[in-house]
């Protein structure tokens, strides 16, 4: 797992926040495997927006390589499950209990003021072997912060997450993945890569495992990154618990291999700028 180190003086400030909307996800052609044999749900076209949201984070992954990631290697069967905006003590310890049994590593997109009031949890998480990304302190919509205000949501994050375990997370992911170019150069000289989805299950919405298994199979080829949720909404994500397993067993049974988003982007990122020094 990489971390880096930053000097940043903090301030905070709290956001009202709800799952990272959706808008990932790009259609792939559907194949023969035998990873979901519903055709209803299957043969359901994605979203404009997510195809859309698509568009824009492959441009920006093309226009900053190494930076930006919306997936990494297509050369590798492997694919990284990330859950953003926990922890919570609900959900979050169901699904490391999973993760546990299917022996497989994840990373989770914590949200700075959600890890300060479950830090035992996120402690769990890094005990267990998963990896953390910065998910914003009150997880804010960054293109409408001003530059200062940007760095105070990401630093305070980082702070409350390395005063809990010690650790400062290298990958940010933009809620709602809303960035914009002009947000990349900053967040990059912050000493993060920016990380969104390819594969968008769309959990949060409180779909049943079938669907979610479903927009998982339309979505995922090597080198997926998929967004799943954490956050404490009860009755919410009970369909993303009954799916984890079976998208697990089905995406090994494919011949995928589950890793961290760091290991997944470790040989594609550019290193880390020197990072300089703040008033
Ligand atoms: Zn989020």
């Amino acid at each position: 797992m990489q971390f880096k180190r930053t000097t940043f003086l903090t301030t905070g400030f709290l956001f009202l926040f709800t799952a990272c909307m959706p808008s990932g996800g790009f259609s792939s052609p559907l194949d023969s495997s035998p990873f979901f044999n519903n055709k209803q749900l299957t043969n359901q076209p994605l979203s404009k927006p997510a195809m859309q949201h698509q568009t824009k984070m492959r441009n920006l992954q093309n226009q900053f390589p190494g930076v930006v990631f919306y997936k990494g290697d297509s050369s590798l069967k492997r694919v990284a499950l990330t859950f953003d905006d926990g922890p919570d003590n609900y959900y979050t310890p169901k699904i490391l209990e999973i993760l546990h049994q299917k022996h497989v590593k994840a990373t989770f997109f914590v949200v700075g003021m959600t890890a300060k009031r479950h830090p035992s949890v996120l402690k769990r998480i890094v005990k267990e072997g998963h990896s953390l990304g910065n998910h914003g302190w009150g997880h804010a919509r960054i293109p409408k912060l001003t530059d200062d205000r940007i760095v105070q949501e990401l630093t305070k994050a980082e702070d409350t997450i390395e005063s809990i375990t010690g650790l400062r997370p290298d990958i940010y992911r933009p809620p709602y993945g809303d960035l914009t170019a002009a947000n990349v150069g900053l967040l990059h000289q912050l000493g993060f890569r920016v990380v969104d989805w390819s594969v968008d299950t769309e959990d949060w919405r409180g779909l049943s495992d079938q669907q979610i298994l479903s927009n998982v199979h339309k979505q995922v080829s090597p080198g997926a990154i998929i967004l799943l949720h954490s956050l404490s909404r009860r009755g919410k994500l009970d369909g993303a618990l009954k799916a984890l397993p079976q998208m697990i067993d089905q995406l090994q049974a494919e011949g995928y291999e589950f890793v961290t988003v760091q290991t997944l982007l470790e040989k594609q990122s550019l290193p880390i700028p020197t990072l300089p020094d703040m008033p």
